[in-house]
């Protein structure tokens, strides 16, 4: 069993490097008692970067991350000699890519803010949404309103202006769901089995359930672009794209 450490609030998800102990080795993978990479989830790619083990100079590249079970399995480029320096019961210190992790966190707290102004401004929810590179895609479950996307843009700015706190907590899922107002995403319920539930809260614009990783601050995600993209005519699609993908990165 792999502890998620970045599930926690705060600090844990701007955590970069730690210390672990390899508890299973199986082919071509990692296995740690504990993990701040992100296997991947709700849109959100899963992390990649190394693990050295410790008292070594070996850096062992990881390329991927998944959930197996109760584990995370850290995916290993094949053919690394270096990864012969692994052992179970060893300590790794794992670094995982800040900057790709980064442009997550910002797509993603950006893509909750959307879909939250959408839903309150025009009744819209999000069908599905996913993040790759320096860009987010948000399916919309109707048509969007003649000017829609220009003023989504001036509300999104006024609240990336105003710093709103993002704040992660755990609920009890029978208290969420007796409070939950219409739920925003209409296609995506939650496992029966899921409880209590993790709320992602953006102070003052919106609660959501998600086990993704989010910035503290709606301040971080800098400038972004929304535009229209093709869809079925009963649809819409927007596209969320990072004004300055290599925004300055907060120290850890
Ligand atoms: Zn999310």
């Amino acid at each position: 069993m792999t502890e998620l450490a970045y599930l926690a609030d705060g600090p844990a998800g701007y955590v970069r490097s730690f210390r672990a102990r390899i508890t299973a080795l199986p082919p071509g993978a990692v296995v740690l008692d504990r993990t701040y990479f992100y296997p991947g989830g709700g849109g959100q790619p899963p992390d990649r970067g190394a693990l050295r083990p410790v008292g070594t100079d070996v850096e062992v590249e990881v390329v991927d991350a998944a959930r197996s079970g109760a584990a995370v399995l850290h995916r290993l480029r094949r053919g690394r000699p270096g990864a012969l320096a692994l052992t179970v019961g060893a300590e790794v210190d794992g670094t995982v890519d800040w900057e790709r992790r980064y442009r997550h966190m910002r797509l993603h707290t950006g893509q909750h803010l959307v879909s939250a102004l959408l839903f309150a401004r025009h009744g819209l929810r999000t069908s599905r949404a996913s993040l790759a590179g320096s860009s987010a895609t948000i399916d919309l479950e109707g048509p969007l309103p003649i000017g829609a996307v220009p003023d989504l843009s001036d509300a999104v700015g006024a609240a990336v202006r105003r710093g709103r706190p993002v704040t992660i907590r755990y609920l009890p899922r029978a208290e969420w769901e007796a409070r939950l107002p219409a739920p925003r995403s209409g296609l995506v319920p939650l496992p029966p089995r899921v409880d209590p539930v993790r709320i992602v809260e953006i102070e003052a614009e919106d609660a959501c359930p998600c086990g993704g990783t989010h910035l503290r601050s709606t301040g971080e995600i800098g400038t972004i672009r929304l535009e229209e993209g093709a869809a079925p005519a009963d649809r819409a699609r927007i596209l969320l794209t990072l004004g300055d993908p290599e925004a300055t990165v907060p120290p850890a």
